[in-house]
């Protein structure tokens, strides 16, 4: 019974007729043996006037070279050959009705698939290609790959400080509130530094805010090109920046605070005609068991740099339970 209806050539036409995929087949030299109504709705050329045409004398716009190649091994080789639209976005220029708006794709995306027929009268091999509109497909990825763009942006707008392109204080508290717990759960070294550019407020007064924007980012590029990959380091505040340094003890952070105090000395700002030179403030903290949380560590490293900027600026104050010690401002070892 089944076989009966599948073997009614009929059916089988009114099947091709009505399926919502395109279908034609070309002899040996390109001519247009059969044209389905899909083809006919779409290219506006009706299966009457094509049949008996060559298809790239109708068609001029059509990949003749990369078209007859394809055609020819398909014959060649005796099995079919399909081209996505990744590869090739359409062969036919055809409008598409996708209903999914506001879209920038002028042509009908296709999937094509070239199939070898051949006429058991005459033994040529005809070649049948199917046509199917993908374009809704391509719109959905164009969509994807735009909702995951607008999140990259979200991200970094949420973690990255909009100047200096530094994480943002939210960011870097977060993430020292984690490597706190680790500590704490595991016994790791880290340590925190905590740095401000001393009597910044005179750089802008004399020079004005954009040229104190220029220095902002100039010290957090010098800073950031001499830490480790696994440092973070962090805008805290206008002129505040912070450091995490994982697995990283109280004498290792303050030998690099110390480099660090030494190149911002040494850095000099060009803005305009101008150059400006800046120094910085610098407090450092090591984790210890008796820290109660990641804010306890944050203000024993202000603590710090408070001390470096009673005594005279321009310098590295280690928090110690002790009492803070201002380091001597030659490198040390
Ligand atoms: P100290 O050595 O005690 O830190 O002196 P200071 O002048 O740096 O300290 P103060 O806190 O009085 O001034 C900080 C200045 O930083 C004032 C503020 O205008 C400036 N500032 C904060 N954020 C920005 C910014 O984004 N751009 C610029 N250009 N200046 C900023
Ligand atoms: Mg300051
Ligand atoms: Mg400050």
């Amino acid at each position: 019974m089944n076989t009966m209806i599948i073997d009614n050539i009929e059916t089988m036409h009114n099947i091709v007729e009505n399926i919502n995929i395109g279908v034609t087949i070309l002899d040996e030299q390109n001519r247009v043996l059969f044209w389905n109504s899909f083809m006919a709705r779409h290219s506006g050329i009706p299966s009457s006037d094509l049949v008996g045409k060559n298809i790239f004398e109708t068609f001029s716009y059509l990949p003749m070279q990369w078209m007859e190649l394809k055609l020819r091994s398909v014959r060649l080789i005796k099995n079919y050959s399909f081209v996505s639209w990744t590869q090739k976005p359409y062969l036919f220029r055809f409008s598409h009705s996708s209903m999914m708006k506001g879209e920038s794709i002028e042509f009908m995306h296709q999937n094509c698939t070239f199939i070898p027929i051949k006429n058991p009268a005459t033994g040529e091999i005809y070649v049948c290609i199917t046509i199917q509109d993908m374009t809704d497909v391509v719109i959905s990825h164009m969509k994807l790959k735009e909702i995951n763009d607008i999140n990259k942006t979200l991200e970094l707008m949420t973690n990255h400080d909009n100047l200096t392109s530094l994480y943002n204080r939210v960011y870097v508290e977060k993430q020292i509130d984690f490597e706190f717990n680790k500590a704490k759960r595991y016994g790791n070294i880290f340590s925190v530094i905590f740095f401000d550019i001393d009597r910044f407020k005179d750089v802008n007064d004399t020079h004005g805010h954009l040229a104190g924007d220029e220095v902002l980012k100039n010290l957090a590029e010098k800073i950031k090109s001499q830490l480790r990959s696994s440092d973070i380091m962090g805008r805290y505040g206008g002129e505040e920046f912070i450091l995490l340094l994982p697995e990283t003890n109280l004498e290792n952070a303050s030998s690099l605070s110390q480099r660090l105090r030494i190149s911002i000395e040494k850095m000099v700002t060009s803005y305009h005609d101008i150059k400006i030179m800046v120094t910085i403030s610098l407090g450092v903290v090591q984790f210890r068991p008796d820290i109660k949380n990641y804010l306890q560590m944050i203000h024993e490293a202000d603590i710090a740099l408070y001390h470096s900027k009673k005594n005279g600026r321009n310098a590295v104050t280690q928090y110690k339970l002790t009492g803070c010690r201002l380091m001597n401002c030659s490198l040390p070892g």
